[in-house]
């Protein structure tokens, strides 16, 4: 049965749910949604005429916490607890950040390992998963004050390059915000979507997204085909944007009028005033002001001479995402304007002369990303059937391997069709047959997903163990079907199998294997842990032994007793699955049998030169 829901606010009887779409930016985010009545998507906007919230979070001294415009202010006046710029730390270990770590005015925890960094604020640690639902929850609340009615579905978008640890973050982000983010799509891709490039079902076209917001740039080459957009290259610069233009014309006034630019709440008065500068020059040719004294003033061709070397680097990065994409100009077949610093008249210039063409640009380009992302809402929520479908597998693929490990073949959210191979080898000596088990979904470990189909690839010619390759290849075709096959590559030996993977599972089945895993993901992580050092012992002792067994002449009676004690140790470290004591008696063994295995080999290696004719 399915749900009614009532509008509180019109008393009236609402049907369906309005799916937003989220742009959760770096400098700046906002929330859209496609409107019923005209159809057309739509940034919402509060009360006070704004669209953009600032992606800015402060905490007071007992962890309230206020985001956006209000928060911006508190940049100055209480810097360690406000926090900007959140989305450069989504899915980085402290390792990823610590080139960067004099951006951050707050505390970043510099624990110098590969775990996720945490920020601290007081006496409090949040993830940047944590201080980004903030933002998200703030979002949420302003449609829902907007709109008058509960908001619990969005689609976000991120960055083309974000790998599956920051896509991952984002989705977590989201969920802790009461969020059930039913996609995440690349930002680049939601930019084209909101100008309806390549909604066509039979279009094709090849387009580049240049993206110039407040403190990132990026280039994205994508191309278009029955509605499946592939990201063909990317580039750009983690740290450079509109930001950048400000420092610019800031350190220009203090250098005119001999101010200390060592003066932080000077110098941050002059970047607050040259961005109003800045964004006065797109429309106008001259600004000018008074601030603590001195008369500031810029006209367009000097603010334009001050940043010249910037936008030139942009377009550096244009030209290499093209040849990375192994295309020219004239391939390019439309070329789409986002961030807010697109409004430059130079940067829109420099961008049409380099590709030689005009520019999408009717949208307002800070909001373009959060109206392409309400166009995918649409088309998900089943209003809009005049577009494609995207469409993407619900859960990851994978087949068992040692120790009843998932290895996921194919992501979830992979777009379909897909195909993706990977090469596994046999454990024993002279083993013939392989069984393939084939399973769906985010844990671990196998047992905790769901098994779709298993077969035997038999008759693999013997070998010893390690050396026979086995190709296992996952193909998804349009219609959603599986096909696994599994080929012993030496010998050609094919074994084949079809399977429907999402048949039998209702959306709520899906979900419900996504809260599974996200819950569980921290025990998933130390039970794959052991398994794996588990794995690793197994194979040492079998090593072992058949060394102590194949050359027992070789090897001392000392070393035999000492291998036989720390093999009794190892087995009783895996018998208390203890993860770090498997790991330390496995490379004990390693040490202890290493001077004996060292020296047999030595030997086979001398007896087989001498066999060997030396002409
Ligand atoms: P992000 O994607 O990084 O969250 P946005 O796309 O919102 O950022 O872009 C923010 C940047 O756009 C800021 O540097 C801001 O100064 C700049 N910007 C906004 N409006 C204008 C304008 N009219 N002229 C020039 N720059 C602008
Ligand atoms: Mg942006």
């Amino acid at each position: 049965m399915g749900k009614v829901a009532i509008n509180i606010a019109t008393g009236s009887l609402q049907t369906e749910e309005i799916i937003v779409g989220i742009d959760l930016g770096t400098t700046n985010s906002l929330i859209a949604i496609v409107r019923n009545d005209t159809r057309q998507p739509l940034a919402l906007r509060e009360t006070d005429g704004l669209t953009l919230v600032p992606s800015i979070v402060h905490f007071d001294e007992y962890g309230n916490t206020v985001v956006g415009t209000q928060a911006r202010e508190m940049l100055l006046t209480d810097p360690a607890r406000t926090i900007y710029s959140v989305k450069r730390l989504m899915g980085k270990s402290y390792k990823d950040v610590k080139d960067h770590a004099g951006f951050f005015a707050y505390n970043v925890i510099d624990d110098d390992t590969d775990s996720l960094v945490k920020i601290q604020i007081g006496d409090k640690f949040y993830s940047p998963i944590e201080l980004s639902s903030c933002i998200l929850r703030e979002l949420k609340a302003r449609a829902e004050h907007i709109l008058k009615t509960t908001i619990t579905k969005a689609v976000i978008t991120v960055p083309a390059y974000f790998n599956d640890a920051q896509r991952q973050a984002t989705r977590d982000a989201g969920r802790l915000a009461g969020l059930d983010v039913l996609r995440i799509i690349n930002e680049p891709t939601a930019a084209s979507l909101a100008y309806g490039i390549g909604a066509g079902s039979n279009e094709e076209s090849t387009i580049a997204v240049y993206d110039l917001g407040g403190g990132t740039f990026d280039i994205s080459i994508l191309s278009i085909s029955n509605g499946i957009f592939e990201v063909l290259s990317t580039n750009g610069d983690t740290y450079l944007g509109g930001d950048d233009m400000d420092r610019l014309l800031a350190e220009h006034w203090a250098n005119v009028h001999n101010a200390d630019n060592t003066n932080k709440l000077l110098m941050q008065q002059l970047r607050v005033t040259a961005e109003e500068a800045k964004k006065h020059l797109t429309t106008n040719a001259q600004f000018e002001t008074e601030v603590a004294g001195m008369k500031l003033q810029i006209d367009r061709a000097d603010f334009e001479k001050l940043i010249l070397p910037l936008v030139a680097r942009t377009i550096t990065a244009c030209a290499n995402a093209l040849s990375d994409a192994g295309l020219t100009t004239p391939q390019i077949d439309a070329v789409v304007m986002v961030g807010g610093s697109t409004r430059v008249p130079l940067v829109k210039e420099s961008v049409k002369q380099f590709f030689g063409k005009e520019v999408y640009d009717k949208l307002n380009p800070d909001e373009v990303v959060a109206l392409g992302a309400a166009v995918q809402a649409d088309i998900l929520a089943g209003k809009n059937t005049e577009m494609l479908l995207l469409d993407v597998t619900p859960l990851s693929l994978g087949i068992e391997t040692m120790g009843g490990l998932m290895d996921v073949l194919i992501p979830r959210n992979s777009k379909i069709p897909n195909k993706a191979s990977r090469q596994y080898t046999t454990q024993k000596d002279g083993q013939s047959g392989m069984r393939i088990s084939v399973y769906q979904g985010e844990r671990d470990l196998v047992k905790d997903n769901r098994k779709l189909a298993e077969f035997n690839l038999t008759g693999i010619p013997a070998m010893p163990a390690g050396l026979p390759k086995v190709e296992v290849t996952f193909l998804i075709d349009a219609d959603g079907i599986l096909r696994v096959s599994a080929t012993e590559l030496r010998s050609g030996v094919v074994q084949t199998i079809d399977v429907k993977p999402q048949y039998g599972l209702t959306d709520e089945e899906v979900e419900n294997m996504l809260l599974d895993s996200l819950t569980h993901a921290k025990e998933d992580i130390g039970v794959r842990a052991l398994v794996e050092a588990t794995t690793e012992a197994q194979q040492m002792l079998d090593t072992t032994e058949k060394f102590l067994s194949k050359y027992a002449d070789a090897i001392t009676d000392d070393e035999v007793q000492a291998t036989r004690t720390q093999i009794e140790v190892l087995n009783n470290a895996i018998a208390a699955r203890d993860k770090d004591k498997i790991q330390l008696e496995t490379e004990k063994l390693n040490e202890i049998s290493r001077p004996y295995a060292e020296r047999v080999m030595e030997g086979a290696l001398k007896d087989a030169m001498r066999g060997k004719k030396i002409l």
